[in-house]
């Protein structure tokens, strides 16, 4: 048997000679983790760095990493902390009329043995968070980080060694290969982030096993500047949101969509913002280099291919392009004049491009949106609650921002999740304690059940029953 396959039947026969842990037991494990994030700090933002990196110049902006690994992690733990005991609360739920006086509950239960699969672009966090929500409903837990940011999966495997058990969490390394194998185990639950490409990859290894999958996927997700919005507010919100990790956000904005006659000056805007916030590029450890070469030159093919198909290209800064490739860093760039068969429409962008498209309506928006994959996210940005309702009702996407962009993922209340080709299933507070707990049925019996009264033989007396219940019942 393979490592990875021995890992699972050791965690497999741990959880069925022991069951779920205690409340008290989950706290101690989640308070583990969170002590050893502030221990670990300096050794996370690192490894993300150099893996990041290239050149004396590139890495991952040290604040960025801070806000969106170390506290975005810690702050769902202490969320959890707070509200853990609650949600393990059995449920009670209201029974109907001919039931009582027997009564219904749901019990949260551990699933058992659950895998985790996660991706390079927010390695630590996307590793951390699904990990927190599966042991806070009581499971054991394997994780399969990315191997393209390979120092942080080091230190992810490091630090939940020195805290846990094998039989309790355990991080398994490697490629595809690895993460094939690790698709293909009889977990209770699989938990994927990534490519919408790997993603059905996964879902078909885990059907044959009926492994129950939460995807979290990504797509290409609009912004709609309504006639009704703030443009310079906007498009500080916008530039923030898209040039955080270079772009490299599953949520972060993809495409803009307005009124044409806005068009240029919102540009103009946007690239203002973008050199307010980042004077210099290439040697700016604020601004985050892209990931790899590889993912470096798809960014560079993309611009090539709108460009040839006669795209305008407007870019913030003015560094040189040799400092910028070897910092592996692009600018924020909008693309202007866009058609269908620009690739920049065609992909997921995942990098600091931002074309801008125009609509001339709420309609226009709608119809466009539609023709793609239901997206992660969408975001729209005006004070017109008409036209904001109607973009609403229109659309379907994973969540929504109004007048932010990425702001709704950050809230511990809401779920975070896909719908159709960005994903299936959620997390995020008790969202997540969900996804990794079973809601059992449970209904208590009294001694005294009018059900009996159901029994055969049926007379004119259960007829009558039956009469009274379907006008009352
Ligand atoms: P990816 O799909 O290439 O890789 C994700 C993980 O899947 C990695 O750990 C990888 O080793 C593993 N993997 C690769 N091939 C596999 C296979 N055949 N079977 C099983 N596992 C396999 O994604 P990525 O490039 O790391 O991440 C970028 C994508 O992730 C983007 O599309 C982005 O939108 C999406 N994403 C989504 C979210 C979200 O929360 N919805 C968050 C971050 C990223």
């Amino acid at each position: 048997m393979s490592n990875t396959a021995n890992i699972f039947q050791a965690q497999l026969k741990d959880f069925e000679a022991n069951g779920a842990p205690t409340y008290e037991q989950r706290v101690t494990n989640l308070k583990k983790i969170l002590v050893a994030i502030d221990a670990w700090e300096d050794r996370i933002i690192a490894a993300i760095s150099s893996d990041f990196g290239s050149g004396e110049l590139g890495g991952r902006s040290s604040h960025e990493t801070i806000i969106a690994e170390t506290f975005v992690s810690k702050t769902e733990i202490k969320h959890t902390l707070k509200h853990l005991k609650k949600w393990m609360r059995p449920k009670k739920v209201k029974t109907a009329i001919h039931f009582k006086p027997g009564r219904g509950e749901i019990r949260y239960q551990a699933l058992g043995v659950v895998g985790v699969i996660s991706p390079w672009n927010y390695p630590f966090s996307l590793a951390i968070v699904p990990i927190v929500a599966a042991l806070a409903a009581g499971n054991r837990v394997m994780l399969k980080p990315s191997e393209h940011t390979p120092n942080t999966s080091d230190v992810l495997a490091k630090m939940l060694g020195e805290l846990f058990d094998a039989t309790t969490v355990a991080t398994v390394i490697g490629g595809v290969e690895v993460a094939t194998e690790f698709s293909e185990l009889p977990f209770h639950h699989i938990f994927f982030t990534g490519s919408t490409m790997v993603g059905k990859i996964v879902a078909q290894a885990a059907a044959k096993n009926l492994t129950p999958v939460t995807l979290e996927l990504g797509g290409k997700s609009p912004v709609i500047i309504d006639p009704s919005a703030d443009l310079n507010l906007s498009a500080k919100r916008i530039t923030a949101g898209k040039t955080m990790n270079s772009g490299q956000t599953c949520v972060a904005p993809d495409y803009i969509l307005m009124a044409q006659k806005d068009i240029q000056p919102f540009a103009e805007q946007i690239i203002k913002t973008a050199e307010d916030m980042y004077p210099t590029i290439a040697d700016n450890p604020d601004y985050t280099s892209i990931v790899s070469d590889r993912q470096y030159q798809r960014q560079m093919d993309l611009l090539d291919d709108a460009r040839k198909k006669g795209a305008t290209v407007m870019q913030a800064g003015n560094d040189s392009d040799n400092a910028m490739a070897a910092s592996r860093k692009i600018p924020l760039s909008i693309i202007l004049g866009v058609t269908p068969n620009m690739r920049v429409m065609q992909e997921e962008i995942f990098g600091p491009l931002l074309p801008i498209l125009s609509v001339e309506s709420p309609q226009e928006a709608i119809n466009h949106i539609g023709k793609d994959d239901r997206p992660l996210a969408l975001y729209w940005f005006g004070s017109d609650t008409t036209n904001r309702e109607k973009v609403l009702n229109g659309t379907l996407s994973g969540g929504v921002s109004i007048n932010d962009t990425i702001m709704h993922v950050a809230q511990e209340n809401l779920p975070f999740g896909g719908v159709g080709g960005s994903g299936m299933g959620s997390y995020h507070g008790e969202y997540g304690f969900k996804t990794f707990s079973h809601a059992r049925s449970v209904f208590h019996q009294s001694k005294f059940s009018g059900t009996k009264m159901f029994y055969p033989p049926y007379t004119e007396k259960t007829d009558k029953l039956l009469k009274f219940l379907k006008k009352h019942a």
